[in-house]
């Protein structure tokens, strides 16, 4: 294809903002042909005149934007995903927003470039089989999803021994058990690498984020969950490896730095020159790798748990989790308080087998009721 068209749901966020700026980059090699963005229309102003796209989704808004007419959403998220100009649509929404537009995309065979979490962990018994159906490539945006991608190009997926997800840490690493009943709002939000939105920030800090990343490696690569590890590995210069059956292991290595991951969504298989500097193995001191604490980070082993449980577990895993995050953001629970929420809502939970997105929509209203109650 000559000149892809880019749709990006999510344009005023953190991943979208970043997809904007390696387009902008990459110069004529993409043009955007829809953006679609929730209640920052401000942001989305100036993305409409300086990118010019055919069409404009916001959530909150009516009339025009920047002499362009404004489809709401839903609807409108479907219209971009599926407009005949696009060839990529890039999945940066977050939570349960963009499932049905992706959905779409995917009947429509449009590449889909995805970095939304709950797509592939609350849908991925339906999403991952429905791109294969249609020949549809997802291609992962997160950062340890895409070293992963990468490194399964480097022999016969039949001769693999383990994917090994890597860990910063996040801020509460070094943080007593003691101490994390007590840990503020402005601390887990000061994440030592990633600059990221709030809600993964937090669960970066819970580390719930890899969490849903084990759910989510077992999706996109269909990897039995015993095969998936996580290390922590403070410096994150590896976001992610394979082991072969041979004992070999392949890394990604790169600055953490999610324009590099977003550029080779878009590029694949070419990569090119971007905005991503590269690494100075002269300056970097090490590299440090450690084993997790699952007794301090729990919401890992809950949601392995719920991964391998499988069926509406994991819908409630990250239902539930949104709410609490939502709550401790707002002060109304402790950080060690997220957790606790979203084991209770898996525990009284009775799962219901996936036979389409009604089943996970409902089950998704169920565990924020659930968590909110609890809660209040
Ligand atoms: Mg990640």
């Amino acid at each position: 294809m000559s000149r892809p068209g880019v749709a990006i749901l999510g344009s005023t966020g953190s991943i979208g903002t970043q997809t904007l700026e390696v387009i902008a980059h990459l110069g004529e090699r993409f043009h955007v042909v829809a953006l679609a963005a929730g209640s920052n229309l401000q942001l989305l102003t100036q993305q409409v005149v300086k990118f010019d796209p055919k069409i404009v989704v916001a959530r909150a808004a009516d009339g025009v934007i920047g002499g362009k007419a404004v489809l709401p959403t839903p609807e409108g998220l479907i219209r971009a995903a599926t407009h005949p100009d696009v060839d990529i649509v890039v999945v940066a929404t977050s939570g349960h927003d963009s499932i049905r537009a992706t959905w779409a995309a995917i009947e429509a065979g449009k590449i889909v470039a995805i970095a939304n979490k709950e797509t592939i962990v609350c849908a991925g018994d339906l999403i991952v089989p429905l791109a294969a159906k249609h020949n549809v490539e997802l291609r992962p945006i997160d950062s340890e999803h895409s070293a992963i991608w990468q490194c399964l190009m480097t022999a016969n997926r039949t001769d693999l021994a383990r994917l090994i997800l890597t860990a910063s840490g996040g801020p509460f690493l070094r943080t007593s058990r003691a101490d994390m009943a007590n840990v503020s709002v402005a601390n887990a939000l000061a994440h030592p690498n990633w600059s990221m939105g709030a809600k993964i920030t937090i669960d970066s800090a819970t580390m719930m984020n890899k969490g849903l990343e084990i759910i989510e490696a077992h999706h996109l690569f269909d990897v039995p969950y015993e095969q998936i590890e996580v290390v922590v590995h403070r410096e994150q210069i590896i976001h992610s490896m394979v082991e072969w059956v041979d004992g070999a292991t392949i890394a990604q290595l790169s600055f953490p730095d999610m324009r590099l991951p977003i550029q080779y969504a878009l590029t694949y298989p070419d990569r090119v020159p971007g905005p991503c500097a590269s690494l100075d193995f002269q300056r970097m001191s090490q590299m440090s790798f450690e084993e997790l604490d699952l007794d301090q980070f729990p919401a890992v082993g809950l949601a392995r748990r719920a991964g391998i449980d499988g069926k509406t577990y994991p819908t409630v895993l990250s239902a539930a989790d949104e709410v609490a995050v939502e709550a401790f953001l707002n002060g109304r629970i402790r950080f060690v308080d997220i957790p606790a929420v979203v084991e209770s809502a898996l525990a009284a939970h009775a799962p219901v087998e996936i036979t389409d997105l009604d089943v996970i929509a409902d089950v998704d209203a169920w565990a924020r009721a659930f968590a909110r109650t609890l809660i209040a």
